[in-house]
């Protein structure tokens, strides 16, 4: 349950997601070196003493309803008291994230997290009778740390768009912003912002994902009989870059240049996942402008703000180096 954000200004919290073993990995042997203890939502690597405790542990089994309405579900309420909200998916290409996050939604897959959020976004409005909503929704990608405008439908060279910062947010000038008024319609971008991805091939997933995505939904509420209430809440749903190091992938050349960029944003977004814990002993320092990924969300993940990580890994004994990275990762996101 997210609501603790009420008495608290800053609220991160950790879901740990353990995806299945593929078919392929059955067939070649590779063992399964996790185990979950529901009860405790702790995580144990098999024979060795590490274990870590997070907010929710999700073996491999749970259906994407259960993720959903486990973790997610009570975090829309707080848009609408006017919280900004951050769902960002972390781990290792080939994880689980966008199968998580449903980014690459197509409407025949079981669904992840963006398709039923923003689901839920619309009932909530159609069933409240005492505000007027706006809500638009964008999509960008940041790839070497430029950020582009996925909804622009102009070549991909004329779609870069900068970070810009005023005294109460974060704004994006020239940004496509479009107005959406069902679920249906605000999918239809979601599925139009997703084929313009930029995808580069490595040792480990031919479809690799070298770059952060960022669908954002901007919902602004004004009060039937008062026009002078206003509220309003972004809400980020992030599939991040695959955060192997550049070394196990065998990159080389232009594609080692990608990986440290990427290790860049999460680096940084590590760094300001934990700085915000530690807020009041630290001169309230927090050092957003390291990247451009925290640049971008730095409205969103300190103020009145929800932050959810959902952490993806594999199983898989191959894979045990990352999932100890992503653990780890995860852990110190948690600690705050
Ligand atoms: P990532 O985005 O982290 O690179 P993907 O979401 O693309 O990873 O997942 C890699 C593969 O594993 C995909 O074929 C995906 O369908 C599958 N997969 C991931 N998580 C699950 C899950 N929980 N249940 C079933 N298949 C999954
Ligand atoms: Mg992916």
């Amino acid at each position: 349950n997210l609501g603790m954000a009420e008495s608290d200004n800053t609220s991160v919290q950790v879901a740990l997601r353990i995806r299945p073993l593929i078919h392929n990995e059955i067939s070649k042997g590779f063992q399964n070196i996790l185990e979950v203890f529901p009860e405790l939502n702790q995580v144990k690597i098999k024979s060795s003493d590490k274990a870590f405790t997070y907010n929710f542990v999700f073996d491999t089994n749970i259906e994407q309803e259960e993720f959903y309405k486990k973790s997610v579900q009570d975090v829309i309420q707080n848009l609408f008291k006017g919280y900004n909200v951050t769902i960002l998916a972390y781990g290792q290409t080939g994880s689980g994230k966008t199968h998580s996050m449903g980014t690459a939604y197509s409407g025949q897959e079981s669904k992840g997290v963006i398709p039923r959020a923003v689901t839920d976004i619309f009932n909530f409005i159609k069933d409240n009778f005492t505000y007027d909503f706006t809500v638009t929704v964008s999509f960008m990608e940041l790839y070497q740390e430029v950020l582009y405008d996925l909804l622009a439908m102009k070549p991909r060279d004329q779609c870069a768009v900068e970070i810009r910062e005023d005294a109460k947010s974060i704004i994006i000038p020239g940004l496509t912003e479009q107005p959406v008024s069902s679920a249906s319609q605000a999918l239809e971008y979601l599925i139009k912002g997703s084929q313009g991805r930029a995808t580069s091939s490595t040792n480990m997933n031919a479809q690799s994902s070298r770059s952060h995505a960022i669908f954002t939904i901007n919902i602004s509420m004004q009060k039937k009989d008062n026009s002078a209430t206003n509220r309003t809440a972004k809400f980020h749903l992030v599939d991040l870059a695959g955060s192997e190091r550049s070394k196990k992938t065998g990159a080389t050349g232009q594609t080692f240049k990608e990986g440290v960029n990427i290790n860049k944003g999460l680096l940084a977004l590590g760094n300001v996942i934990s700085a915000l814990g530690d807020e009041k002993t630290q001169n309230g320092y927090i050092s957003y402008r390291d990247s451009n990924l925290t640049r971008l969300l730095k409205d969103s993940l300190g103020g009145n703000s929800i932050t959810l990580m959902i952490a993806c890994v594999s199983p898989a004994d191959y894979n045990l180096e990352e999932t100890l990275s992503t653990l780890r990762y995860a852990d110190r996101a948690r600690k705050i």
